[in-house]
Parts: C-alpha cells; structure tokens; sequence
C-alpha cells in the first residue's frame, strides 16, 4: 500500500531513505557530532558518499544539477526519515540553511553568482548563511524594522549593518543579506550575495545559546562595515527582498516542519522499550494511565502535524503559494510545539534517566526549542492565521 497521499515512486523513496537512515545514519549520529565538534568529518564523509552512490545526494535540487527533482510531496517523503537523525540531512546535503539557499540561487541569481557560489554548495564543498535578523531594535519577528543598510555607488552596492543568528554563517563561504534599499514599506528591502570573507565583515562571534552547535548549526553574529558587492550581487531585483523572504521561507518553513516531525516520531519510539519494562508500583509504566495519556496526547498532536504539513505541502504542489501561507503558519506553529512537547514528555517518562546525558533527549531538546522562536515565533505564526481567519479567507476543513 502507498502512504497517505504518496505516489508508488515517493513510498518507494521513502523506505529507500529510511532504511539509509537506520542502516547508516543512526548507527553513526554520536560519531558525526564527536568529530564534528573536534572539527572533522569522517564519518561524515563516508556517510555522504553512500548517500550518493544510493542517489539521495541534494534530492531536493532539479535532476539537471544533480538532484531528484523533488517537489514539496517528495520531500515530504524524504525529509521527515531524514529529520529522525540530527546527521541525516546533512548525510544527503539538504540540511538548513543551505537547502533553502540552494533553492534561492537557482530561481533568482544572477548567471555569474550562481558560478559562482552554487556547484561548491551542492557539492558540499562549502556552506552558506542566511542574513536577516538583527539584535533590538532592528529585523526580528517584525522584518519591516530592518536597519541593515545598501547604498548603490556606481555599479556597486555597499552594505552596513549588524546581523545576529546566522546559523552556519561562521563557516560559511557567502551569506545572503538582507537590506534595506529604500524606505518603501512593501519595496524597501532586497537580498544580495556576499562573499563572506570580503573586506569589511567582522566576524562578531558565534553565539553561545541554549543548544551546544553542531554541524551548521552555530549562529553567527556579523558587524558589516562598508561591505562592497557588485551589481550582479543581487537576487531578483532591487527591492524584491521581503517578497523573495516569503518565498524562501514559505517552503523552507514546511521542510522544518517534515525533519521535526521525523525527529519528534523517533523520540516517542525510543519511549517504547522504557515504558515497556520498567515497572513501578506493581506494573509497567505503559500501563498507567498517566503515561498512556501522554502517550495518546504525542502521538495525537504528531498526526495532527503530519496532515497539516502534508496539506500544506500539497498546496505548494500546486502552486498554490499564496493560499499555502496560513496553512504553514500552522503547519510551523503547531509541529514546533508538538516536537518540544514530544521531547519533554520523553524525559518526563524516562525520570533520571531521561534527564542524563546517556540518552539524547536533553541535547535533542535544547537544539529543539529554537523551533518555537526561528522563522517567526509561535506568536507571529498564530497572528497571520487569526488575520487570516478574521478577514474569512481561512478554510478550515479543507
Ligand atoms: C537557533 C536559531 C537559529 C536562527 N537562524 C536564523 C538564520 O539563519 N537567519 C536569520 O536571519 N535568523 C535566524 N534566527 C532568528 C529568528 O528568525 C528570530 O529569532 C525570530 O524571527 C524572532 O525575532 P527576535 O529574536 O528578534 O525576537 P523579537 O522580535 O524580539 O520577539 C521576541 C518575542 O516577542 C513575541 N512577539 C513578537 N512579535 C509578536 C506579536 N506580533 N504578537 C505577540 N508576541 C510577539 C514572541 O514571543 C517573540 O519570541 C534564528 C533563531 C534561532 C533561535
């Protein structure tokens, strides 16, 4: 039978990408991150080149650079097995930002940047960041405040400005920053392509937060000083950046929500066994209704994402972006939520155990709880569905 809503190909991608993932990946996760954190990548390595030799290398990415040619269903179907290992997208190369950043090149930049810049990304020869928040009072949940700065001077653009939470930006060989062109409220921002070792950029630090960094995931803080690009720098046209925001972030936001969903199904798995055998007070914990309830609940709200996320991915199928915006501020809001609750209920369940580092559940809950704030937090994501709703453009049993 073909999952839900999956075509015979899709279903046969999908358990050719789980069994990658718990054949390969899983078995290998702690070794990734304990090289990754020392600054090597074997193991990595040897993961990417099976991931290859298997054809699941940038499966997002059209056949013609090397890709599967996958749509949002498709991804659907690789991304949420990916997402059940922290390694495995990076395994296959589809990890954020970079995914999302591959995508934007290829739409909207120029024939030289994407020379430039695209072939050593999809190799993985390289990382990229994506440059758009900004400490108070700048760009955060309210993009209209960005301060960030381009000025044209002949051919050329020069960038000022002070950016935060650049995930992957301290590696990364470019950066897309986002700045303001002029002070039209819709027009008044456009993204450009930035070497990011060019003169002018200062390297501020890599942020220490709640989750220790692994792989791409180290934010990075950037000062931009009289930052100098030239005029094929810019992707789209100038002042396309907040439109060219939402297109990115749109599709970038559901594949967040298929890795969490993937993480969020394993976690509540790996509370099978536990449960199972441990007893207290004359029986096992699966058969307290406490835990049964918690259970219930986990794995309720995790379906309750899957068809949102599935929904949503649908309409982007179709090209249906704009009517797929409520619909991932749902799907965002809602799998966010649902996987910081999945992880806590997981430690909750597992008592000492679960709290220690000898399972993975408090490092996948550090890193985890950003969900509710990156990419528009919960708050922001639950005020476009309730303007939505109130203006009565929200179906909602679609
Ligand atoms: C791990 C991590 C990785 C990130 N990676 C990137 C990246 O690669 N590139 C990038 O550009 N940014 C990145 N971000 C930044 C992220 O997108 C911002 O943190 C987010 O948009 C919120 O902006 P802010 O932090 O300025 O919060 P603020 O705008 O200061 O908001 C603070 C809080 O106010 C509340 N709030 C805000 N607006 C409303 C509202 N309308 N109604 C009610 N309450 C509201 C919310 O609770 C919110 O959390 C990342 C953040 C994290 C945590």
């Amino acid at each position: 039978m073909n999952d839900f809503l999956l075509t015979p190909e899709l279903t046969a991608l999908r358990r050719e990408v789980r069994t990658f993932v718990d054949e390969h990946v899983i078995p290998n996760e702690d070794a990734v991150l304990a090289e990754d954190a020392k600054g090597e990548r074997t193991t990595l390595d040897r993961l990417q080149a099976i991931a290859k030799e298997g054809g699941l290398w940038t499966p997002h990415l059209p056949v013609d650079v090397g890709g599967r040619g996958l749509g949002p269903m498709g991804m659907c179907a690789v991304f949420r097995e990916l997402g059940r290992s922290p390694a495995g997208a990076r395994a296959c190369n589809c990890d954020a930002p970079d995914q999302g950043n591959m995508d934007l090149l290829l739409r909207v930049a120029s024939e030289s940047i994407r020379e430039r810049w695209l072939g050593p990304l999809i190799a993985d020869e390289s990382t990229s960041a994506f440059c758009m928040t900004e400490p108070a009072p700048g760009a955060g949940s309210d993009p209209s405040n960005l301060a960030t700065t381009a000025v044209r001077d002949g051919d050329d653009w020069v960038i000022n400005g002070h950016k935060w939470y650049s995930t992957g930006g301290g590696k990364a060989a470019f950066l897309i920053v986002m700045a303001r062109t002029s002070e039209d409220k819709r027009n008044g921002a456009s993204m450009f392509v930035v070497d990011r070792h060019a003169a002018g950029i200062e390297h501020v630090r890599d942020m220490n937060t709640m989750s220790e960094g692994f792989l791409a995931h180290r934010e990075a803080e950037f000062l931009f000083k009289d930052v100098r690009v030239g005029g094929d720098a810019i992707l789209g046209q100038i002042g396309d950046g907040f439109s060219l925001a939402q297109a990115r972030l749109v599709p970038a936001r559901l594949t967040h929500c298929m890795r969490w969903l993937g993480l969020a199904d394993r976690t509540l798995d790996m509370c099978r066994e536990y449960i199972g055998r441990r007893v207290s007070f004359g029986k096992p914990l699966a058969r307290h209704g406490a835990i049964q309830r918690m259970i219930a609940d986990n794995a309720m709200k995790i379906h309750q994402g899957n068809l949102m996320t599935l929904h949503c991915a649908t309409l982007l199928e179709a090209g249906l972006d704009k009517q797929a915006r409520p619909y991932s501020s749902m799907a965002k809001n809602q799998v966010a939520k649902l996987l910081c609750q999945v992880l806590d209920d997981a430690i909750q369940m597992h008592g000492g155990l679960g709290y220690s580092d000898d399972l993975p559940f408090g490092r996948w809950y550090r890193s985890s709880r950003a969900a509710r704030i990156a990419d528009g937090p919960d708050e922001v994501h639950e005020m476009v569905v309730a303007r939505d709703w109130l203006a009565g453009r929200l179906n909602l049993l679609v």
